[in-house]
C-alpha cells in the first residue's frame, strides 16, 4: 500500500484544487513531506492526538452544522456524571447499588439527586436481592434473555420508561464478558473499559481482542461529553475524472485533507465522526463506481434512502457534495430523497438543510443537489420517480418486529424491487447482511449484483451491540455491504410467462 500512495503523492496530479490558497502551498516541500509520511494514519494511532478544530468554529461563515449534543453514556469503569474513565484505586463507587462509579467524591455528590430514584430501585433488586449473580454461567442467549427481564422487572418498579443511558447500566453491568462473573474481577489497564476474571487467562484474552477498540470507544465517549460532536471541515478538493478511488477510507481522507496539512491533526474522535458522517455518501460512490462501474458521464443521478435517520444520513448533507459531487465531477445534478416512518426533520431545520451550501467552484459550474424529506413515511407510502441507486443502510430486513409492532417491510421490499434499480443494503454485522437478501428473496425474485461484503467506507465509530455481544462487542454502521436488483416482475407472472410451465 505505502508504495501506491507514494506514487500518488510524488506526481501530485491526482488532485485539483479549487483553492488557490491550497494551490500556492502544494510545492515541492510538502510533495517531499507527504513522500516521506504517505502512511494513513489508522483511527487508533489518533488516540494521542489532542482534540482538533476548536479554533475554527467562530470564523467559519455560517457552514450548516447542526449542533447534536450526545446523549449522556453509561459505561461500568467511566465516572457517571462526566465520563472520566476510574480505575479501582481512583474511582468513588456508589455505595448503594455498587453499579455507577463516579470520578470525585465531588461528582458523586453532584449526581445524588438525578441517580436516587434509579439507585433505590436497582440496589434492591440486583445487591439485595442477588439479581446479577444469577447471570453466571449462562450462555450468551440466556444472558441476553436475563439482561432484558432485569430491565423489565427494574422499568416496572420504576413505573416509567428508563432513558438510554440508564439502560444501560442494566444491558453493559460491570461483569467479565466471557463468564458473567460479578466477583473477583480485575480492570484491564489499556482500555479501563472492560473487566474479566482475575484467575482466568482466557478471560482476559478474550477482552485483549477488542482492547484497541474499546480504547477507541472510551476516548470518543470523553471527548463527545466534553466537546460534543464534532467533524473537521472538509477540504473543497475536486478530482479529476480520472482519479481513482482508493479502496479504504483512511487513504480517501488522506488525499483529501494531505495538502491542507490537517490530515494528521485530526484526533480520534473527529474522525471516528468524519468517517460516520462521510459513510452513507462513500458507501454510496464507493458502489456505484467500483461495483457499478457507473458511467462517469452521467449529467443527473437520483438517490433515495429508505429508513433515514435524521442524527446518521442527515447530519451533515454537505458531505454529498464534497465527497460524492467532488469525486464525480461530472454530475451536475443530484437528486436525494430520504424517507422514513421514524424520519422527522423539524421544518425551519428542513429549511436550512435542503439548502446545502456549494462550493464556488461546483456553483459556477451550475451544480445543484436537490434533497426531498418525506418525513414519517414509509417507502410504499411516497410517491417518486424511478431514481438511480436505492439505499438502505442498516435497515435490519430480517426483523418482522418492524415499525410500531406491524411488519412493513414486505410493501416496501415489493416497491424498491419494482423499480429494478441496484439497492444497496448495508448492515452493522457480517452475519446480519444474508438474512436481510433472504427476507428480499422470500418476498421478491432478486439477483445479486454485488455479494456481502466488508465495506470500506464504514463508519468507524464503535458503538455497543447488544444484539450479538457474544460475536462483536463493538460494532459499525455500515460494516458490510450488498447490492442486489429486484428482477421486475414477480414470481407469479414469471412462471405464468415462461413456456416450460403452459403444459
Ligand atoms: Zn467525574
Ligand atoms: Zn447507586
Ligand atoms: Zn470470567
Ligand atoms: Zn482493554
Ligand atoms: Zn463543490
Amino acid at each position: 500500500m505505502g508504495r501506491k500512495s507514494k506514487r500518488k503523492h510524488k506526481t501530485g496530479q491526482s488532485f485539483k484544487s479549487n483553492n488557490s490558497k491550497y494551490n500556492a502551498r502544494i510545492d515541492d516541500e510538502i510533495i517531499e513531506k507527504s513522500l516521506v509520511e504517505s502512511k494513513p494514519l489508522l483511527i487508533t494511532e489518533r488516540l494521542n492526538i489532542s482534540p482538533y478544530h476548536a479554533e475554527e468554529v467562530d470564523d467559519e461563515e455560517c457552514e450548516l452544522q447542526l449542533d447534536f449534543r450526545p446523549r449522556p453514556y453509561f459505561a461500568s469503569s467511566l465516572c457517571y456524571f462526566c465520563s472520566k474513565p476510574c480505575t479501582a484505586e481512583t474511582s468513588v463507587p456508589c455505595d448503594s447499588c455498587n453499579m455507577v462509579v463516579y470520578c470525585s467524591r465531588e461528582h458523586h455528590q453532584q449526581n445524588v439527586k438525578f441517580h436516587k430514584q434509579l439507585c433505590t430501585v436497582v440496589t434492591e433488586i440486583c445487591r439485595r436481592n442477588h439479581g446479577l449473580d444469577l447471570a453466571k454461567n449462562l450462555n450468551a442467549d440466556e444472558y441476553r434473555s436475563f439482561r432484558i427481564e432485569l430491565l423489565h422487572i427494574v422499568q416496572t418498579a420504576l413505573g416509567r420508561r428508563m432513558e438510554l443511558w440508564e439502560r444501560e447500566i442494566l444491558l453493559y453491568p460491570k461483569l467479565c464478558r466471557a463468564c458473567h462473573a460479578s466477583e473477583n474481577l480485575e480492570q484491564c489497564d489499556k482500555c479501563l473499559m472492560e473487566f474479566f476474571c482475575k484467575d482466568d487467562p482466557v478471560h482476559k484474552k478474550q477482552h485483549d481482542l477488542y482492547c484497541q477498540e474499546y480504547k477507541v470507544f472510551q476516548t470518543i465517549l470523553r471527548t463527545q461529553r466534553d466537546n460534543g460532536f464534532v467533524a473537521p471541515k472538509i477540504p473543497d478538493y475536486i478530482f479529476e475524472e480520472n482519479h481513482e478511488l482508493p479502496d479504504s477510507f483512511d487513504e480517501l481522507i488522506k488525499q483529501i485533507f494531505d495538502i491542507g496539512c490537517d490530515y494528521e491533526k485530526i484526533d480520534c474522535t473527529t474522525y471516528a465522526a468524519l468517517s460516520q458522517i462521510a459513510s452513507p455518501a462513500l458507501t454510496a460512490f464507493y458502489v456505484l463506481r467500483k461495483q457499478l462501474k457507473l458511467n462517469l458521464n452521467r449529467k443527473i443521478l437520483k438517490i433515495h434512502v429508505i429508513g433515514a435517520e435524521l442524527q446518521f444520513e442527515c447530519a451533515n448533507l454537505a458531505v454529498w457534495e464534497k465527497l460524492f459531487m467532488h469525486l464525480m465531477p461530472g454530475i451536475k445534478n443530484l437528486r436525494l430523497e430520504f424517507c422514513g416512518p421514524e424520519f422527522y426533520v423539524p421544518p425551519d431545520i428542513a429549511n436550512v438543510l435542503q439548502k446545502p451550501k456549494l462550493c464556488t467552484s461546483c456553483r459556477t459550474k451550475g451544480r445543484n443537489i436537490d434533497i426531498i424529506f418525506h418525513c414519517g413515511k414509509l417507502y410504499h407510502q411516497v410517491e417518486n420517480d424511478k431514481p438511480d441507486l436505492i439505499c438502505l443502510f442498516n435497515p435490519g430486513l430480517y426483523r418482522t418486529t418492524g415499525f410500531a409492532n406491524q411488519d412493513t417491510w414486505p410493501l416496501t421490499i415489493e416497491k424498491f424491487c419494482n423499480y429494478g434499480v441496484p439497492i444497496l443494503i448495508t448492515s452493522y454485522t457480517e452475519v446480519e447482511l444474508p438474512r436481510d437478501l433472504q427476507r428480499i428473496r422470500d418476498i421478491r425474485e432478486a439477483q445479486v449484483e454485488c455479494e456481502p461484503r466488508r465495506n470500506p467506507f464504514a463508519s468507524l465509530k464503535p458503538e455497543r451491540n447488544f444484539v450479538s455481544d457474544d460475536v462483536a462487542p463493538l460494532i459499525y454502521k455500515n460494516y458490510f455491504l450488498s447490492v442486489v436488483k429486484g428482477i421486475n416482475s414477480n414470481k407469479t407472472e414469471r412462471r405464468c410467462a415462461n413456456p416450460a410451465n403452459k403444459a
